[in-house]
């Protein structure tokens, strides 16, 4: 799996995000804030995430049915524009501190994805996130990281949890207004881990990386550590750029 995460990452370095302008909006609406397209099944990308999601589901004993749909975030509105700024200059602040040809950013799927409506689930050509107070993924796609919209308690103190397996995803992915619905969704990031402290052990204190490291990588079992899977802890908004959601049914 690790040749396959350089191989993603090292794809990751020449592809612009946001996608301004080549993803066109399907209802031409004139939409002031971020939405979601959906991305076809020929399209480079959707296979990209596709196996990404395949790949990472570690676990044969759990299982998911079929994936139904892939969207791609695309930015609108001041705020998700100020923050695509506020994530380019923080990514050009770390490469300018790492050795030449080091990365300093790695797609991850979110360890934290609740909602409150069913956006996505009906397979449309774009989605528009709701305005539900307690919907926190519609929050985190219009950049907005603000309370527990993104971050949680865990074993690494509060902060924006992330995962390189998508079955650890899943298992914190709720719907709010229906539990026992089939239908769910993971979200990917682009992430901006820079200098990452390796930590073999848990410290819940932390509300930063240790000093001279940019995030937390937790070490897993198999060398050593305390997680399963693999989990990366940012504690910075800009650090995150939400990119693609992936539907499927469990
Ligand atoms: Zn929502």
């Amino acid at each position: 799996m690790r040749a396959d995460i350089r191989r993603i990452n090292a794809k990751l370095e020449h592809m612009p995000h946001g996608d301004m302008g080549r993803v066109k909006n399907p209802q031409n609406l004139e939409l002031t804030s971020s939405y979601l397209s959906r991305i076809d099944a020929s399209n480079p990308l959707h296979i990209e995430a596709r196996s990404m999601f395949k790949d990472r589901w570690l676990n044969p004993e759990r299982h998911y049915s079929s994936i139904q749909a892939i969207y791609e975030v695309v930015y609108r509105g001041k705020s998700a524009m100020r923050h695509l700024q506020q994530y380019d200059d923080y990514r050009s602040k770390l490469r300018s501190e790492q050795p030449r040809n080091r990365l300093v950013e790695e797609i991850l799927f979110h360890c934290w994805t609740r909602r409150a409506c069913n956006i996505g689930d009906d397979g449309s050509a774009s989605a528009i996130p709701c305005s539900v107070k307690g919907c926190n993924l519609c929050h985190v796609l219009q950049c907005d990281f603000s309370g527990d919209n993104a971050r949680r308690g865990g074993n690494w103190g509060t902060g924006i949890y992330l995962t390189t397996s998508s079955e650890k995803a899943d298992a914190y992915a709720r719907n709010l207004n229906d539990r026992s619905g089939k239908r769910h969704l993971v979200l990917l990031s682009k992430v901006l881990v820079g200098t990452p402290k390796r930590v073999y052990v848990k410290n819940k204190s932390l509300t930063q990386p240790p000093s001279g490291t940019d995030s937390i990588k937790a070490m897993t079992k198999d060398i050593g550590g305390v997680v399963k899977y693999s989990e990366r802890v940012v504690y910075r908004d800009d650090a995150v750029l939400p990119w693609l959601v992936i539907i499927y049914d469990r």
